[in-house]
């Protein structure tokens, strides 16, 4: 079916309003009827041509939350009139080891992104959640709790961001296994860093946010950390040498890491969530010193996602949403550039 959409014509350009073609639902599909899309900062990178590709005209988009409207012949798990959510995959193997164990985001052979990947079957490139429909196979649905499953209220636009800021933020907390007595730190509060924030708070850490000023320290306390500091000031990371068990890094910023490594515990790590375009230098020194670690996390895998979703809905936790109108993207894509935005714009599909 041909349907609505915004997509970026080219890198760098700004998006208009478009068309693109959802497929004929297969027998494990469901169609969508999006009614709410988050705007991550991936999805700027990605039109901006900060990761190159050639995919273009693109439609992003990969926090949706919406109805389903229609289901294939086979589907078991879900009917229609469901509230479900999409994150940042619609596919992937479903064989290997990765995907066996629910790491569909580590599959062994490529997940399939929402947007900007081949499908699996007919090779197109995928179109994400800027537009009035989608198609996804049952098996990458995630159900939405009741809590925000009323689609007209301001909770179901403000749980959209959890799909992928979320688990992105969630995986890597459960991951190095936080909860009462660690100390965590959060880098950069935005998109992902506020909702970090906010879980990791929620898992009973102890929360200091490290951002580059001072503008958003009421708001990073009201999310539940108990310290805040500013790393634009100098020697900022004198007083915190070995304070933090788990460092969540979500600048994509290039930086230093040095003063931020200084920052661990024993034993520590610091999990790199944003992608900064060039390598970092690192001496091994800053490593050795008090056995720390380096990583990395990638979104989640659909099991995580659904458990997210459920202790955020038990937990009362959504993002902090600024709803707009579809025609507004372009404008919400400068002010995210900016660190302008409290803290996840979201798109309210029914204007699209
Ligand atoms: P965002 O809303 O723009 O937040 C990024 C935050 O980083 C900003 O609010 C700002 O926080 C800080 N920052 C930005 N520019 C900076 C600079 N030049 N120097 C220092 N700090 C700076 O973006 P987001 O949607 O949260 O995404 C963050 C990154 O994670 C992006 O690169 C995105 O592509 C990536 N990402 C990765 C995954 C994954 O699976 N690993 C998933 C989703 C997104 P302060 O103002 O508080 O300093
Ligand atoms: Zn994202």
């Amino acid at each position: 079916m041909d349907i609505a959409c915004y997509a970026a014509p080219g890198a760098g350009e700004a998006l208009t309003k478009s068309t693109l073609t959802r497929r004929d639902l297969r027998a494990n599909d469901c169609l969508i009827k999006i009614r709410w899309a988050g705007i991550c900062h991936s999805d700027i990178h990605t039109v901006n041509g900060d990761w190159p590709h050639d995919n273009f005209p693109l439609t992003p988009g990969h926090e949706i939350i919406g109805e389903i409207t229609e289901v294939g012949s086979d589907v078991a798990k879900f009917s229609v009139g469901d509230i479900v959510g999409i994150g940042c995959l619609v596919d992937s193997c479903q064989e290997c080891e990765a995907c066996q164990d629910g790491d569909e985001n580590y599959c062994e052979n490529g997940a399939t992104g929402t947007y900007n990947a081949p499908d699996r079957i007919d090779g197109t490139i995928t179109q994400g959640g800027y537009s009035t429909h989608i198609v996804c196979r049952e098996e990458f649905l995630i159900r939405i709790p009741e809590a925000f499953s009323d689609l007209e209220s301001h909770e179901a636009a403000a749980a959209t961001p959890l799909l992928c800021a979320g688990i992105t933020t969630y995986s890597p907390l459960k991951h190095w296994g936080v909860g009462p007595g660690m100390n965590v730190a959060i880098v950069g509060m935005g998109g992902l860093g506020h909702v970090a924030v906010k879980i990791a708070s929620a898992m009973g850490a102890d929360v200091t946010v490290l951002s580059h000023s001072k503008a958003k320290e009421e708001d990073g306390r009201k999310f539940g950390a108990s310290d805040y500091i500013a790393t634009g000031e100098e020697g900022w990371h004198e007083n915190l040498k070995g304070k933090f068990n788990l460092i969540i890094n979500t600048v994509s910023a290039p930086m230093d890491p040095a003063p931020f490594l200084s920052t661990l515990h024993r034993n520590g790590t610091m999990v790199m969530l944003g992608l900064p375009p060039k390598p970092m230098e690192i001496g091994a020194n800053q490593l050795i010193g008090g056995r720390r670690s380096l990583a990395g996390s990638a979104i989640g895998g659909i099991p995580e996602t659904q458990e997210m979703i459920d202790f955020c809905a038990e937990h009362g936790i959504t993002a902090e949403a600024e709803v707009i109108p579809a025609e507004q993207i372009n404008e919400a894509y400068e002010r995210v550039i900016d660190s302008d935005v409290r803290y996840r714009f979201v798109i309210d599909a029914n204007t699209i």
